[in-house]
């Protein structure tokens, strides 16, 4: 019983925080959306949140969520200790942790997901291009490369469904 609430609160937080933070389930059935639509004929952005929404189900995905996003909020607000602060809040390219966490999401379906993360990431289409403007103040040094992570699982989870229908 202790465990089921525990699983429902921070399903909820990764959620909440989510949308608080600016991203759409949406935003990101769009990314995978455009990661997959040469090669899917007939696909479908409703296909796309059916694997974006099985992607964010998976506890690991939900940890890596909180714990990014809780550290971009903890560096917005100035609330972290040197030189994490720093380094977290003007998102200093050399730290890369934000990447490193972001595999433990890329990974949940495969390999693939590396290449699908890697053109993301350097790509930055829709809603990555909002998170990257370093011109709003907010630090979203973790939250770009969990939203792009999150994507590339869903595309290969995509992937490899319609692999297997095939
Ligand atoms: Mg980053």
């Amino acid at each position: 019983m202790a465990d089921d609430k525990k699983m429902d609160l921070t399903e909820e937080t990764a959620r909440r925080w989510l949308k608080e933070r600016g991203v759409k389930i949406q935003d990101i059935a769009d990314l995978v959306y455009f990661l997959q639509q040469q090669y899917h004929k007939n696909l479908k952005i409703e296909d796309c949140l059916e694997n974006v929404e099985r992607v964010i189900l998976k506890r690991e995905v939900q940890n890596a969520i909180i714990t990014g996003i809780q550290l971009d909020m903890l560096a917005e607000k100035g609330m972290l200790e040197e030189p994490l602060q720093s380094i977290i809040k003007t998102d200093e390219s050399l730290y890369g942790v934000d990447e490193v966490l972001a595999f433990s999401i890329v990974n949940v379906y495969g390999s693939i997901g590396f290449t699908n993360y890697g053109y993301i990431d350097k790509q930055k289409p829709g809603i990555l291009r909002r998170l990257n403007d370093k011109s709003t103040g907010e630090c979203h040094t973790f939250l770009d490369d969990i939203v792009g992570a999150i994507a590339a699982a869903a595309s290969s989870r995509l992937a490899h469904r319609a692999a297997h229908v095939e």
